[in-house]
């Protein structure tokens, strides 16, 4: 962090990890023992990757620093191939992008249809089909059962199949999704429902407040809770507590955005798709190269998806609000 940030947020304690939170003394316990007294506490600790048993093995990877990033790219390029757990937006852009290194990739996803929630069916079939055209060797339907290491008992050798059969590699990615950071509020009195329950406020508790990936707040515009795991999300959602921690006391409603980039495609998706909403094709053409594709209820839209089409997605994105109610706006998020 640049030092005039530093200095802006005053005392950043780099090995400072919160371990307990005590609401009535108003406290946090860091994991050195000292308790360091709050006025208003605001919780943003994030989430992290789900593992697999025998996740520890050397060769198998996750995804979530630079760290991880560089360590998991060493080894595409030393081995020249790639297994991955998990047909998601992660799991698949690293497909994409060691794919374009050159090496070999297998993609292991239990759902059969695993984009369709998140980009409706031809948006979700096309990125699928996108991936096979460039060889990715795409398995749906295919769940894994266990991770095997070698006789060392610490590098990996294969992954077996919940179907039968095995797939050996020396490098694996294990994509499938993430666990909330909330382990240190156990007992506090916080609700803890998959993240950090908070109100239309993003307020968990008198003074206590969450955002980003860990924040599960009340949308009220969407009329159910919802939690995001996604950049722009934690901007706005940290723009809207400090607002309200002044005193703004502003349901937060944002419209959800968030963009994937594949080999040369740029998604991008503002709102939300359910299934029940009705999907046109406003620009371009489904089958070429660009297009935008809406989603509307009841005549309002709540839902746009571009692919390779930002310019157009522009004027589409400033007509979504979610600050009144939608009738019945489900999808989902990353
Ligand atoms: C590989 C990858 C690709 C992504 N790509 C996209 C993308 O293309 N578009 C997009 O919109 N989003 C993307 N995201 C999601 C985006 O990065 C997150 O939504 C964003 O980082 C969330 O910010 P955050 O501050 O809530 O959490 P984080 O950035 O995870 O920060 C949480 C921080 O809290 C710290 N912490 C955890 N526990 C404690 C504790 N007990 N005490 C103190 N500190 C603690 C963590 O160490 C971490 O530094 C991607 C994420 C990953 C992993």
């Amino acid at each position: 962090m640049p030092p005039d940030r530093e200095a802006a947020i005053g005392a950043l304690r780099r090995q400072g990890r919160g371990a307990g939170l005590d609401l009535s003394r108003r406290t946090v316990t860091l994991s050195d023992g000292a308790d360091l007294e709050w006025d208003q506490l605001i919780i943003a600790t994030g989430v992290r990757p789900r593992r697999l048993a025998g996740g520890e093995a050397k060769g198998v990877h996750h995804l979530r620093s630079d760290r991880d990033a560089l360590a998991l790219a060493a080894d595409i390029r030393r081995h020249g191939r790639l297994v991955i757990v998990g047909g998601g937006f992660i799991g698949l852009e690293v497909a994409a992008t060691a794919r374009k290194l050159g090496a070999g990739v297998t993609v292991l996803e239990p759902q059969a249809d695993p984009m369709i929630g998140r980009l409706g069916p031809e948006v979700a079939a096309k990125l699928l089909a996108r991936h096979r055209a460039e060889g990715v060797d795409l398995r749906l339907g295919c769940a894994v059962r266990a991770l095997e290491t070698r006789a060392d008992g610490r590098t990996l050798e294969s992954v077996q199949l919940a179907e039968g059969g095995a797939i050996e590699t020396p490098a694996l990615l294990v994509a499938i999704g993430c666990t909330p950071n909330v382990e240190w509020l156990q007992g506090s009195g916080l609700a803890l429902d998959n993240g950090v329950v908070c109100d239309a406020f993003c307020r968990a508790a008198e003074g206590v407040w969450a955002a980003g990936d860990v924040a599960r707040w009340q949308h009220l515009g969407l009329g159910r809770s919802l939690r995001i795991e996604h950049r722009t999300n934690a901007a706005e959602q940290a723009e809207a507590v400090a607002r309200n921690v002044l005193g703004a006391g502003v349901a937060y409603t944002p419209v959800p955005f968030f963009w994937t980039d594949q080999y040369d495609v740029k998604i991008q998706l503002a709102g939300v798709c359910p299934p029940e909403a009705e999907r046109r094709i406003e620009f371009g053409d489904l089958d070429g190269r660009s297009f935008v594709q809406t989603w509307r209820v009841e005549g309002r839209l709540v839902g746009v998806i571009a692919w390779n089409a930002a310019k157009a997605l522009t004027g589409f994105r400033r007509e979504l609000t979610f600050d009144r109610p939608v009738a019945a706006a489900g999808g989902s998020q990353r």
